[in-house]
């Protein structure tokens, strides 16, 4: 079967999943996915079997967590290919530098993680997994059916050539390398005519503020945090925006049709670690990866759920808003410090057009600030100290360009 059969496949089979009238129905239907999913588990990956030794399966979201350091300490014994931490990196690593997107150690494609601090994530997809994600994401991120005409313009880090496949004269796929100065991609954009823009969204913003005249039917965000003053920017420009919450460890959520980001539990159960103030860390265990299993897996991500739900009337977990990485949440003068605070406190100074915060010190933020003016100054200042009363703040001109860097607004850089 070639991928594109595959692709199709899966395309059609999540059109024909099950769907749940209640949460009851859905989290009943995960149960006994899950339990299915551990008997194959425990019999396969002797690193999971030793972990829930003599452990119930009845009681499995309450099973030992595990997060990326520990992964990865025990790759060798958790994956059920086969595959050592040694070979994976040397493959992922030597792809990196030659800027080939699809490294793979014969079926298996291997896959970094972009770990800005501490050690980098490595996860194995089979193909078979591959052109089944493939489908799926087509399924929920295309606005109507796959067979009508489509340009996809992708904004991306690293190709997957694997859209290619499916492509045809009505579905169209276009790679834009993020590592290129963006302005060189206009003339092609452009001349595409894309239905549908991938990006993140500070690239998103700056196609919307500058880019060249064109007008999807949808943008989809990815890969960022998407901040509201961003969406105010890009829906303002483009219509909506519809978002993608999507990592190397799984296709985790996508919005419903009324802009609601909703958990893609269908896929993916999840547990949530209380992190203060409404906000929730999540545990991911995915019933259907087998190459690289990901079960009480740790997300490093921070989640606002939303409070009345959706109006949708999905039975999927409504989210407010994904604030970023657990770690990048501010400790200030003893204080603990969410960056979505800081958001808010520089963006209800009126000038204040971007901002980035980097925590550097044990009570210092360095601010990069637009404009860097002695008012936007003073009132970002006393924004920061209504939340950190001792803070040190230095300040330094914006310097973010949207590119290859993943934007990261708010982010701790400091550890004692
Ligand atoms: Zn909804």
């Amino acid at each position: 079967m070639t991928d594109a059969w595959g692709v199709l496949g899966a395309y059609v089979a999540d059109a024909l999943g099950p769907r749940f009238r209640t949460r009851e129905a859905l989290l009943a239907w995960q149960d006994r996915r899950v339990r299915r999913h551990l008997r194959w588990l425990r019999a396969t990956s002797s690193f999971y079997g030793d972990l829930y030794a003599n452990l119930d399966d009845a009681e499995w979201r309450h099973f030992p967590t595990i997060d990326k350091t520990a992964m990865m300490r025990d790759f060798d014994r958790l994956n059920t290919a086969g595959v050592t931490l040694k070979d994976a990196l040397r493959v992922a690593e030597r792809a990196e530098r030659e800027r080939d997107f699809r490294p793979a150690l014969g079926e298996i494609t291997v896959g970094l993680s972009s770990g800005t601090s501490g050690a980098r994530g490595v996860f194995l997809v089979s193909r078979a997994e591959r052109v089944r994600w493939a489908g799926v994401i087509l399924r929920r991120l295309l606005p109507g059916p796959l067979w009508r005409r489509q340009r996809v313009a992708f904004f991306l880090r690293a190709n997957s050539n694997l859209y290619d496949s499916v492509a045809s004269r009505r579905l169209r796929f276009e790679f834009f390398d993020l590592a290129a100065p963006l302005e060189t991609h206009f003339p092609r954009l452009h001349a595409l005519h894309p239905t549908v823009i991938v990006a993140p969204p500070s690239v998103l913003r700056l196609l919307a503020e500058t880019g060249p005249n064109v007008s999807p039917t949808r943008v989809v965000s990815v890969a960022e945090v998407l901040e509201p003053q961003d969406r105010a920017v890009v829906a303002a420009r483009f219509g909506s925006v519809f978002e993608v919450y999507q990592a190397t460890e799984g296709f985790l959520g996508v919005s419903c049709r009324l802009g609601t980001l909703h958990l893609n539990e269908d896929l993916v159960a999840f547990d949530f670690e209380n992190v203060g103030e409404e906000r929730v860390s999540p545990i991911v265990t995915d019933f259907s990866r087998r190459t690289q299993p990901i079960v009480r897996y740790r997300l490093n991500d921070v989640l606002v759920p939303k409070r009345d739900g959706c109006a949708c009337g999905s039975p999927l977990l409504a989210i407010e808003r994904i604030e970023g990485r657990a770690d990048d949440v501010l400790e200030l003068g003893g204080r603990r410090v969410f960056p979505d605070f800081v958001r808010k406190a520089l963006m209800s100074v009126p000038s204040v057009r971007e901002y980035r915060a980097r925590q550097v010190g044990p009570n210092d933020l360095e601010v990069e600030l637009l404009p860097n003016e002695p008012l936007a100054r003073e009132g970002a200042e006393a924004a920061l100290r209504a939340l950190a009363p001792t803070v040190r703040v230095t300040f330094v001109p914006y310097a973010f360009r949207p590119g290859a860097r993943k934007l990261r607004r708010v982010e701790r850089a400091w550890r004692p």
